[in-house]
């Protein structure tokens, strides 16, 4: 990967902490951004901001929340002075038959999925109309392209972050560049919180590439579509799965 095509940016990344978002986060600073990372859980955010060094800050925020979202974004502009790059990447997974999934569960994932993607895009497309423009990518996940038992949570809310990158798409251009990213399987704390070495097994074989992505796949599918070279790319719900939805 080319990083000169990145230096200097100005990333924000939600959920930066752990995970995807963590990786994602060192490969931006390996390339010579700015990065703000966003994420609700203090004791990994102040861990990673250690790890990245000098030209990381990080931010307590809850993205389901709209005015913590607000002050995030202002702190965003006291620390880079405005954002190039927003990677609105936070979010939770609650497996459950659907006759059992509560009221409350159910607004929960939404409004950290969902909500969460469009209170963040909303602050940083905004900055983004109003200065040079900029790169949006939201985290989508095949969840949202296809059906998926016991995730209908979940399902449905990735299936709303493509739709909001699709609208985005048309409404923000040509300033603004937007995609969705959509993941299959990813070994993270997500995962390995959910499954028995059983249950891998078994997904794995599910997967024609037979194993789940690495985090450091899927950011350096990030680090492309922030880069000038991905500048053609736009409005797409871009699939990155070992080939799991090939087979239909
Ligand atoms: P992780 O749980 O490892 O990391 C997610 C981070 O986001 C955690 O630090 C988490 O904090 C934080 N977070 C959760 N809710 C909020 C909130 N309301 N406000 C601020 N921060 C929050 O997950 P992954 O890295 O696996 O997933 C990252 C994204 O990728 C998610 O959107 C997920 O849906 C998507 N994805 C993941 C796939 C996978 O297989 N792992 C596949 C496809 C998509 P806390 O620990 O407190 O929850």
């Amino acid at each position: 990967m080319d990083s000169d095509h990145l230096q200097g940016r100005r990333v924000v990344i939600t959920g930066g902490a752990s995970g995807i978002g963590r990786v994602t986060a060192e490969a931006f600073v390996q390339a010579g951004c700015r990065v703000v990372l966003i994420d609700r859980d203090e004791l990994a955010l102040r861990q990673a901001v250690e790890a990245l060094g000098p030209t990381t800050v990080g931010i307590a925020a809850d993205v389901s929340d709209p005015a913590s979202i607000h002050d995030a974004f202002s702190g965003v502009d006291r620390a880079l002075g405005g954002v190039d790059v927003l990677i609105a990447n936070a979010g939770i997974s609650v497996r459950r038959r659907f006759l059992e999934i509560s009221s409350e569960e159910w607004r929960r994932v939404m409004a950290t999925n969902l909500d969460g993607v469009f209170f963040c895009a909303r602050e940083a497309g905004s900055r983004m109309m109003e200065g040079h423009g900029g790169v949006l990518l939201l985290m989508g996940s095949t969840n949202g392209l296809v059906g998926y038992p016991y995730y209908a949570s979940y399902n449905a809310s990735k299936a709303g972050v493509i739709e909001l990158a699709r609208s985005l798409s048309i409404e923000l251009a040509p300033k603004v560049r937007v995609n969705a990213i959509c993941p299959g399987y990813v070994m993270t704390p997500m995962q390995e919180r959910e499954y028995t070495p059983a249950m891998l097994d078994k997904v794995n074989g599910t997967i024609p590439l037979r194993r789940h992505a690495r985090p450091e796949e899927i950011a350096h599918l990030f680090l492309f579509l922030a880069s000038d070279r991905a500048r053609y790319i736009h409005g797409q719900a871009l699939v990155i799965d070992g080939g799991e939805l090939a087979g239909g």
